[in-house]
């Protein structure tokens, strides 16, 4: 049967409807840059951020709401329905 997401895609999923391309697809939730962190620190301390600091946090940061929140979050938000998607920040 045809994909429900790429019709040119054929997949054998009768469950889904949906290609292991699709199933798999990521979906960003966000990045961040020197400029977010303004909300906490002075641009002295930003400055000391540097690429690896930057990675790290950012890793630390998932990590964190990966334990915590992260599936709460999917839950509570998915199922409330959709909203307007902005994808400017
Ligand atoms: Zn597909």
């Amino acid at each position: 049967m045809k994909c429900k997401f790429c019709p040119n895609s054929i997949t054998e999923d009768e469950r889904t409807g949906i290609c292991h391309d699709c199933w798999w697809k990521p979906f960003p939730i966000k990045s961040i840059c020197r400029d977010d962190l303004e909300e906490i620190f002075s641009d002295d301390e930003i400055v000391r951020f540097g690429d690896n600091e930057m990675v790290d946090l950012t890793y630390r940061m998932a990590k964190s709401y990966l334990e915590d929140a992260f599936w709460l979050d999917m839950e509570l938000i998915g199922k409330s329905g959709r909203t307007t998607v902005n994808c400017e920040h």
